[in-house]
């Protein structure tokens, strides 16, 4: 086994941040059960803003950030896991207050681990990540409160970012009639690919509108907020449920009490991070199984290199990405 390995880390510099790939001795590797030899990442909004001195996601510092990894169990003090298992780990503090996905090897409690289901390669996971993962777990809130196909057309806000591209790719798997929202007019194509039956801009849903406008939508996935979700609310049409699972576009919501009073709207949140286990593997499994798209691995995603992270980072920031970015590590 390797007595070092590569890192891709983030350190405070006074006030300001900076980082770089570094070679780190193993025995620097973070408390836990686990020891993983890292395969894939990926790379999340929230791995952007692990990236800025005041980002609010980073707990201490240095940190290797990559809130998502997957490769294969080296080491296990814990026998719920072998040398040799295939394991996939998101949210909890990785990547925010112990060393993340960005690196060759990482170490974690035993109680994050999830073991790989059959028929999800650890690529594949990654091009997930916790965009697709949060994306099913939303998809999860709708329908446990009552959203079926029949129902009438589902909306998905920045439709051609990670969480986006990925419910939206899945709830057309399922069968529902999807509108998707964007503020880039270059990808209505690959949207329409992805199974878009309608293709709204991010200027229209994002307008401050009426409280209450033309009902439209059954249901929405929304990861924009601000005054993108309010304009949600308000055109949703009678009983519509709306999942929010992010902040793109500001974590203020300007809205009424309309919506919930006289349409009887349900706003359901989605929190990735903090997933009970049970729930954690389920998803996982319907992730492996019903709701792979087709074009997760390619179309959807594309690779990336430790080296060339700072590139991909700064770009997410700006909403500039386009799906899903997979770190090669391994
Ligand atoms: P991405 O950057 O991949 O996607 C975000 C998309 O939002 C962009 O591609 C763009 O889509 C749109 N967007 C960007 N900036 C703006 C803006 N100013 N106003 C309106 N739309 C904008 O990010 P992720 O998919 O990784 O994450 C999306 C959001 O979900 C983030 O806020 C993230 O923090 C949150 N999140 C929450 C989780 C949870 O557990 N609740 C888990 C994972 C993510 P387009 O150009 O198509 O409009």
């Amino acid at each position: 086994m390797a007595q070092s390995y590569r890192a891709f880390v983030v350190e405070q510099a006074g006030e300001e941040v900076k980082t770089g790939v570094v070679e780190r001795p193993l025995d620097q590797l973070a408390e836990g059960e686990v020891t993983i030899r890292v395969a894939y990442s990926s790379v999340n909004y929230k791995d952007g803003l692990a990236t800025l001195a005041k980002g609010g996601v980073v707990r201490r510092y240095p940190l290797v950030p990559g809130i998502d990894l997957a490769g294969t169990v080296t080491h296990s003090r814990d026998p719920r896991f072998r040398e040799g298992d295939q394991v996939l780990v998101t949210g909890y503090d990785l990547g925010v207050a112990h060393d993340g996905g960005f690196a060759e090897f990482a170490r974690v409690p035993v109680s994050w681990a999830v073991k790989l289901p059959r028929g999800l390669s650890p690529r594949e996971a990654m091009a997930y990540g916790t965009a697709g993962f949060t994306a099913a777990l939303a998809i999860r809130r709708l329908e446990d409160n009552g959203l079926k196909p029949a129902g009438g057309p589902i909306l998905v806000t920045g439709a051609s970012g990670g969480v986006g591209s990925l419910a939206l790719a899945m709830l057309a798997k399922l069968g529902y009639t999807v509108a998707a929202s964007t503020g880039k007019t270059g990808e209505h194509d690959y949207l329409k690919k992805l199974g878009a039956n309608q293709i709204l801009s991010r200027d229209e849903v994002s307008a401050e509108g009426r409280p209450l406008g033309q009902p439209m939508w059954a249901g929405a996935i929304d990861q924009v907020g601000g005054t993108t979700l309010a304009w949600v609310l308000s055109t949703m049409a009678y009983r519509g449920l709306v999942a929010a699972t992010g902040l793109t576009g500001g974590a203020k919501l300007p809205t009424t009490v309309l919506p919930f009073i006289l349409r009887g709207v349900s706003l359901l949140g989605v929190d990735s991070v903090m997933c009970p286990m049970t729930e954690r593997i389920e998803i996982w499994q319907r992730l492996a199984g019903p709701l792979k798209p087709a074009r997760l691995g390619d179309l959807i995603a594309h690779e990336t290199t430790l080296e060339d992270l700072p590139k991909v980072l700064a770009s997410i920031l700006k909403g500039g990405v386009r799906g899903r970015t997979i770190v090669k590590i391994g």
